[in-house]
Parts: structure tokens; sequence; C-alpha cells
């Protein structure tokens, strides 16, 4: 097997992806595995490294919750299973 397990193993891959810009200032961004928004503070509007940070904090300590969006998904699975 080729398969790096590091890709297997953790989640679907996270990514931030800035939404929405004041200026150059990034002040929405979401997780592009689950679509988490992550806002800046009004109060670090006026710094671009500010809001990065915050932005960039909220997505590391975020957890991506796609399973929660779908229970349905896990149900299907588990039929699948048991019919074999
Ligand atoms: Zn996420």
């Amino acid at each position: 097997m080729e398969f790096c397990l590091c890709e297997t193993v953790v989640m679907p891959k996270r990514a931030i992806r800035i939404a929405k810009h004041i200026g150059s200032t990034p002040v929405l961004a979401t997780c592009v595995a689950c679509n988490q928004q992550f806002k800046a503070p009004t109060s670090a509007l006026n710094s671009v490294k500010d809001c990065t940070d915050a932005i960039q904090r909220q997505f590391d300590v975020h957890k991506c919750q796609t399973m929660d969006s779908s229970p349905n998904a896990l149900r299907m699975v588990r039929e699948a299973t048991e019919d074999k």
C-alpha cells in the first residue's frame, strides 16, 4: 500500500479561505472542509495583522464537524455494512 497514513487518519483537509476583505484586511473566513465561519473581531479591524491572527487562531482551535451536518451518512454506512 502506497497510501500516506497521515492523509487517511487526519480528517478532511482543513484549509482556510478568506471570504471577505475590507480593503486588505481579512474580516471573514471559512474552513473549506466544514464551512465554519471565522470573523475578525471589530476591535481588530484597524489592524491587518490582528485580524489575520484572530481568524487564524479561531481556525486553529476549531474542529471540523462535517459529521454533525449529515447524520444520515453514518446510518447509511451502517446499513450498508450490515447488509453484507
Ligand atoms: Zn473545519
